[in-house]
């Protein structure tokens, strides 16, 4: 049995009504850790823990390092996560809820990673939050599921980190023989590495994340996910931080879920409606989730002047 759960397929009124085509949502935001990290993960962590890892260690305050605690959880493998202290106490409460050890150590993540990696033991498996086949594997595991469905769609929008999700997207659609089908990769300004690196036609490294969607803030995408859009149709899309937020508050009034703006990114694509979808008819949108934003934090990031209101 995976750590994973099938999630729903859903063909949305709300989203199709305000794009004036077909939307179709995996909603994986329903994975039990709160987004679809707990595919590549829950795999990865199950392929270490057959292998005799003995503790799983991560770096990641967020989505990632909450889908490593439940998977160690799970397992009955202890998990240490290093954090830097910028992370927020919600993000360090979730973990500690999952029975994590949470360590917080430095300014940046830079430095909370450099000690997490300092600290694998020889018996310990390090879980990266995107960069690796294990994950991207994992994560395929969404398309099977759309694809077993029987559903027929002429696009899959994906919001981008690291680019895992994405990486995972494509090899599912490979594994398919939907090669074909175009990936619309969606960022928010202020962390758009994939953009960055297809436009210098090789990986770049932002200076900064200046994003409000922390769980887009990778300086660097994997290597893996340029390659793809050298491979297959990816079409970048780069949203803005408002257009993710309000589509996060239209998200919880249509569907009364809750998601970050990582994932309102992707939505704001159907909520614009946005000129990228306008070639398409039938729309599958990976619906990621995010567990680590509340409405408070989501409803001031929108609008910070009414903060006196919190
Ligand atoms: C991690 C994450 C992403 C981005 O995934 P990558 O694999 O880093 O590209 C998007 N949305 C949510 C909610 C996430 O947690």
């Amino acid at each position: 049995m995976p750590l994973h759960v099938d999630t729903p397929l859903v063909e949305s009124h709300p989203l199709s009504l305000a794009s004036g085509r077909r939307i179709v949502l995996k909603l994986d935001a329903l994975q039990p850790s709160g987004s679809f990290k707990l595919r590549g993960i829950g795999h990865a962590c199950e392929v270490h823990h057959a292998r005799g890892a003995r503790g799983f260690v991560t770096s990641s305050g967020g989505n990632a390092g909450l889908a490593v605690a439940y998977a160690g959880r799970r397992l009955g493998v202890p998990v240490t996560v290093f954090v830097p202290e910028s992370s927020t106490s919600t993000a360090r409460a979730l973990l500690a809820r999952e029975q994590a050890k949470v360590i917080v150590h430095g300014a940046s993540w830079q430095e909370a990673n450099e000690l997490a990696l300092s600290r694998v033991g020889g018996t310990d498996a390090f879980i990266h939050p995107f960069d690796d086949p294990l994950l991207w594997h994992g994560h395929a595991s969404m398309i099977d599921e759309v694809v077993a469905s029987g559903l027929v769609f002429d696009a899959v929008v994906v919001s981008v980190g690291g680019g895992g999700l994405m990486c995972g997207v494509a090899e599912g659609l490979r594994r398919h023989g939907l090669d074909h089908v175009p990936i619309v990769a969606v960022e928010t300004t202020g962390a758009a590495s994939l953009r960055a690196a297809i436009d210098a036609g090789a990986l770049v490294t932002l200076d900064a994340i200046t994003s409000v969607a922390t769980s887009l803030g990778a300086r660097r995408v994997a290597a893996r996910a340029l390659q793809w859009t050298q491979e297959r149709p990816v079409q970048s899309v780069v949203v803005s931080d408002a257009e993710a937020l309000e589509a996060c508050e239209r998200f919880l009034a249509d569907h009364r879920m809750l998601v970050e703006p990582a994932c309102g990114a992707s939505l704001a694509l159907a909520y614009g409606p946005h000129q990228a979808l306008a070639a398409f008819d039938r729309v599958l949108v990976i619906a990621c989730g995010g567990a680590t934003a509340t409405i408070d934090q989501i409803r001031h990031w929108a609008r910070p002047e009414a903060a006196a209101d919190l």
